[in-house]
C-alpha cells in the first residue's frame, strides 16, 4: 500500500493505473461504514485510492473541527488489510494553500435539512470533492447513504459541473444496535452512546407505521418526536418527511421518501434516516 500526501505524487500514480479506479473520500477515524465503501470499490474496480482528510471548511466551528477524532496509525492498519492499493493523506496547506479562494455551491439542494443547521457546511463538501475528483480523476466514487443529502448535493454537482465519475452509493451499516456507524460516535461516552440507539428506534417507528399503511407524514413524524423524547440526554435539532430526490416537503407519503433526523445527545450531533419505499 501507497501512503501519498502530495498531489504532484498522487498524480503521478494515477498516471501509472491502467482499468478503472474506485475512490472513496473520507475524513478518517474509519470504521466498518466507510469499509463497506472500500470493499465495493474493490468488487467494482481494478485500483482503489482512499483519501483521508479532515476537511476544516465543511465544519461548523474550529472546537468541532479540533475534537474531530483522528488515528491515522489505526487508518492505515485498516487499509493495509483491506488491501487498498494507494492511501492519499494531504495535509492541509496542500489543498488550501495560502490564498486559496474558489468554493463550489451547489444551490438549492445545499439549503435544506442539514443545510439549515449547518450553513456553509455543503459549500466546504462540494469544494473539497471537486479538488479530490480532478487530482483523481476517479472512473467511480462511493458515498454512504448514511449522509444522504450529501448523495444528493454530490450527485447535483457532477451532473451540473460535467464531472466524468460514476455515484455510487452504498447502504449504511448500523451497529447491533442499530446505530448508524459514524466516527462521531467515538466522542459518545457510556451512557450518550447507550441513548444514541434511540435514533434508530425512532426510524423503526416510521417504517412500522408506513408499513401498517400510514401515509401522513406529520403523524409519523409526531410518533417519532415522541419516541426520541423518551430519552432525557436527546435535543431534536430536526425530523423530516421529505421526497428523496429533490428533499422537497411531502405531507402524504405518496412516492419514495427520505425520513431523516438531527439529534444532539451532550455536545456530540448524529444523523441518520431510512427510505421508505411506496407499496409495490
Ligand atoms: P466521513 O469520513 O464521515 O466523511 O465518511 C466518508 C464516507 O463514508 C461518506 O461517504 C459517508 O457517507 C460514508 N459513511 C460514513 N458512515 C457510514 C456508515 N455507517 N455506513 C455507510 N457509509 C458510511
Amino acid at each position: 500500500m501507497d501512503v501519498v500526501s502530495t498531489i504532484t505524487a498522487i498524480r503521478d500514480k494515477r498516471r501509472g493505473i491502467m482499468g478503472s479506479v474506485g475512490f472513496i473520500p473520507t475524513m478518517g477515524a474509519l470504521h466498518d461504514g466507510h469499509l463497506a465503501l472500500v470493499r465495493e470499490a474493490k468488487r467494482n474496480d481494478t485500483v482503489v485510492i482512499v483519501s483521508i482528510f479532515v476537511n476544516q471548511p465543511q465544519f461548523d466551528s474550529q472546537q468541532d473541527f479540533a475534537r474531530y477524532p483522528r488515528d491515522l496509525k489505526r487508518d492505515l492498519e485498516l487499509l493495509e488489510r483491506e488491501k487498498i492499493d494507494f492511501v492519499f493523506v494531504p495535509p492541509c496547506e496542500e489543498i488550501y494553500p495560502a490564498g486559496f479562494n474558489t468554493w463550489v455551491e451547489v444551490k438549492q439542494i445545499s439549503k435544506e435539512l442539514e443545510g439549515r443547521a449547518r450553513p456553509g457546511h455543503f459549500c466546504g463538501v462540494a469544494t473539497i470533492v471537486t479538488k479530490l475528483f480532478n487530482i483523481i480523476q476517479p472512473t467511480r466514487a462511493y458515498f454512504g447513504q448514511k449522509d444522504a443529502q450529501q448523495v444528493l448535493v454530490i450527485s447535483k454537482m457532477v451532473t451540473d459541473l460535467n464531472i466524468d465519475v460514476e455515484i455510487i452509493v452504498v447502504p449504511t451499516l448500523r451497529e447491533a444496535d442499530g446505530l448508524a456507524m459514524s466516527s462521531r460516535n467515538l466522542l459518545l461516552n457510556a451512557r450518550e452512546r447507550q441513548a444514541a440507539s434511540i435514533l434508530y428506534r425512532a426510524l423503526t417507528v416510521a417504517r412500522q407505521m408506513h408499513n401498517r399503511g400510514t401515509v401522513d407524514s406529520a403523524e409519523i413524524r409526531n410518533a417519532m418526536i415522541s419516541c426520541l423524547k423518551q430519552e432525557p440526554l436527546v435535543t431534536i435539532e430536526y425530523v423530516e418527511i421529505t421526497t428523496a430526490d429533490t428533499l422537497d416537503e411531502l405531507p402524504i407519503i405518496d412516492r419514495t421518501a427520505l425520513v431523516s433526523l438531527a439529534v444532539r445527545i451532550g455536545s456530540v450531533r448524529l444523523i441518520d434516516n431510512i427510505l421508505l419505499y411506496p407499496p409495490k
